[in-house]
């Protein structure tokens, strides 16, 4: 039995692993398993569906949508939405599921599939390993021809989704201040929300990539810095407060400082963190939790110390820090990625939101971005991966965390690979789930320190596996 989700969902290019089969089959295991599950009521199941802006979305949705009514469940069709979009309809609309038909920031020619839950968030692993049985099964709900599902459109559902931002921020201090804001929607689902967004709080928009598109033809819908320099020199030369770019799907947004300088992800995260716990602690809030993956940077738990918060890691990949948020009632949490969660708003990566909040900090403390980022705490990270063939891979995980701890680290946190804390840094030793590979991180306030804890520990794991390979 293969696997058939991902990190985000089911991937790959259209037509060759992405085809209407799979999509057929995916609709009508999704079906059968929301058949499976029991509510109180008895009345029909219910699903909304979006996708981005890619070119073989129809086909993809037409074919999902075919297998999903065949089992009885009704569609409500949000057309072109984000995923935080549709995320938010799917809690708010009350349906029993929701579905979005994108591949994120992956090239034109990917698609993909994800799931949400009823609550909004996206399905834990142990939903998806069920649909995946249901799936690889064969064996389907099939209702009978009184009961087949129907297709409802649902057009409002950006426009619900564009007013909820709105009200979850400051709009008035935003009006007032109306910061200059140049906008960049990688031509994807963000055209829709992005520009619309910070129009109505009051900003100043100017927009780049807002056209939807799927052949991408701004740059590739992978916020990164390579990606964006028509931004970078926008926002310059405009004299904007601030840059903002979503990814295709628009659960990312990354953003550019009023000097056109690209803002790093870690020192995104470490940013919002920061004013998320400084916010929370005026409104003297009990649960100063701010939840984020094990791999990102020291420097958010430091900024955020000095307000009382704790900072809490979790399992990498966001719908693990999304159910740990809402667990402890967090104020904050996110992924070093440009995927920031804000609780007030709902619990996922929300790019609408993120550019929202941005347009708030500067209107109500009146500063600077390059400002604000230059005060964040510093440290140097440095990455690598290192082969480890996948029969080992076991043996050398249980190894490597015994050599970890004979070096007697300060603590040890063992939820996702093994991260060991020491006096002058930390280092985390992770095997990837599917390739034959580790990958390790290490990180100091000084680069050499970090540089030395990554090749000490790549060297551990390079020996257990030629001590294990045989
Ligand atoms: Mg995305």
């Amino acid at each position: 039995m293969g696997r058939l989700f991902g990190t985000n969902g089911v991937r790959g290019i259209s037509n060759v692993e992405m085809t209407p089969e799979l999509a057929q089959h995916l609709g009508l295991a999704c079906g059968t398993y929301l058949n499976s599950i029991k509510k109180p009521s008895n009345r029909r199941k219910c699903a909304i569906i979006g996708t981005d802006t890619r070119t073989s979305n129809s086909m993809i949705k037409c074919a999902f949508v075919s297998g999903i009514l065949s089992t009885g469940c009704d569609i409500y069709d949000a057309g072109i939405i984000t995923s935080p979009g549709l995320q938010y309809a799917t809690r708010s609309f009350k349906m029993d599921f929701g579905v979005i038909i994108t591949a994120s920031h992956n090239p034109p020619e990917f698609n993909g599939i994800k799931c949400i839950d009823a609550d909004g968030t996206e399905l834990a692993p142990e939903q998806e390993s069920v649909i995946e049985d249901i799936y690889f099964s064969g064996t389907f709900a099939k209702a009978d021809w009184k009961s087949i599902g129907a297709v409802y459109p649902k057009p409002d559902a950006v426009q619900v989704y564009i007013d909820k931002v709105v009200s979850c921020v400051d709009a008035n201090a935003i009006a007032k201040r109306r910061p200059k804001v140049v906008v960049d929607a990688s031509n994807g689902a963000g055209s829709f929300t992005l520009p619309y967004i910070l129009r109505k709080l009051g900003c100043e928009v100017i927009s780049l990539n807002c056209q939807p598109d799927g052949m991408f033809p701004g740059h590739q819908s992978e916020p990164v810095e390579e990606n964006v320099k028509d931004l970078m020199n926008t926002v310059k030369a405009a004299g904007a407060d601030f840059g903002v770019v979503n990814d295709g799907d628009a659960d990312r947004a990354v953003f550019i400082d009023e000097n056109g300088k690209y803002i790093t992800q870690d020192k995104e995260l470490t940013l919002f963190a920061k004013l998320a716990v400084e916010e929370a602690s005026k409104k003297k809030c009990k649960n100063m939790y701010v939840a984020c993956p094990v791999a990102i940077s020291m420097s958010t738990e430091e900024a955020i110390k000095p307000y009382g918060a704790k900072m809490v890691y979790t399992v990498i990949g966001s719908p693990k820090v999304a159910r740990k948020m809402i667990e402890l009632d967090a104020v904050f949490g996110g992924e070093a990625n440009g995927g920031l969660i804000f609780p007030e708003m709902q619990y996922c990566r929300d790019g609408g939101m993120a550019a929202a909040k941005m347009a708030e900090i500067i209107s109500k403390t009146g500063r600077k971005v390059s400002e604000m980022v230059a005060e964040l705490p510093q440290w140097q990270m440095v990455q690598a991966k290192t082969k480890c063939p996948n029969e080992i891979k076991q043996k050398v995980i249980e190894e490597y965390a015994k050599s970890a701890k004979a070096l007697k680290p300060e603590s040890v946190d063992m939820q996702d690979g093994t991260k060991s804390y020491f006096k002058n840094g930390w280092v985390l030793a992770r095997p990837s789930g599917t390739e034959p590979i580790y990958r390790v991180y290490a990180e100091s306030k000084e680069r050499k320190v970090a540089e030395k804890l990554l090749s000490d520990h790549i060297k551990m794991i390079e020996d257990l596996v030629a001590k294990l390979k045989v």
